[in-house]
């Protein structure tokens, strides 16, 4: 069984009441509620617990992290953004979602800003699938329509991604690539768009469809870690 811990900073359902009223229970429950139900092993983990409720434990024994960060990118220490990147490194899965992308993970592992262009108008999104072949997008149409989202513009400043699978198209204009893969090291990471706190995409099917593909295509609990290091012959040199 697939181990997935979902982390959220799980602050603007404490101090926003228009998100509390999306997510009563935070964005990560509402998360976690539909990957159980998918038949994964899940738990929760949020910024105020300790460790970040990310401690060695919890990391050895997770094969995919999800990450939903926004206003408090800079509260997460840097000793567990350490762990998690080096935890990533020996194959632990990560899909970063929406505003994700300024996390000091995510800026980390893709070593550039990682900076896009925004607009909060409560615009319609219509997400096309460019890779039809790809796992993540089994069971997925054409394309996705979110009625309404929080607007991410090109440029989005990443490394070229192993696989662009998703591209935005949004109503004021812009173009976005909302669903990426890269791999760091002998991780997987899917970096997944939509996601605004105020609106209740993560409710939406198709887009619990995705994440749930995510988790299957970056779970690696089944693969051997390589060794590193020193190494005695396979073979017999001395013949
Ligand atoms: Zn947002």
């Amino acid at each position: 069984m697939i181990k997935v811990t979902v982390w959220n900073e799980n602050r603007h359902e404490q101090i926003h009441p228009e998100v509390q009223a999306v997510y009563p229970n935070g964005i990560h429950n509402a998360i976690a509620s539909f990957l159980q139900e998918a038949g994964f092993e899940t738990e929760t983990a949020t910024l105020e617990q300790s460790s970040h409720g990310l401690t060695d434990e919890v990391l050895e024994n997770t094969d995919v992290l999800i990450w939903w960060g926004h206003i408090a990118h800079d509260e997460v220490e840097e000793a567990i953004v350490t762990k998690v990147h080096e935890r990533v490194l020996r194959g632990m899965g990560l899909i970063v979602l929406h505003s994700g992308h300024f996390s000091k993970i995510f800026k980390k592992l893709m070593g550039t800003s990682c900076d896009l262009k925004w607009r909060e108008a409560g615009e319609k999104e219509r997400m096309w699938v460019v890779d039809p072949t790809h796992p993540i997008v089994d069971g997925v149409g054409e394309y996705i329509e979110i009625e309404q989202e929080e607007m991410y513009g090109e440029h989005f400043d990443i490394p070229t991604p192993d696989e662009l699978i998703l591209v935005s198209w949004f109503k004021g204009g812009e173009v976005f690539r909302s669903g990426c893969t890269f791999k760091r090291g002998n991780g997987k990471i899917f970096y997944f768009r939509p996601g605004h706190e105020t609106y209740p995409t993560y409710y939406q099917k198709d887009i619990q469809q995705i994440i749930i593909n995510g988790v299957k295509w970056a779970n690696q609990s089944n693969s051997t870690a390589p060794y590193y290091g020193n190494q005695k012959p396979i073979e017999n040199l001395e013949v």
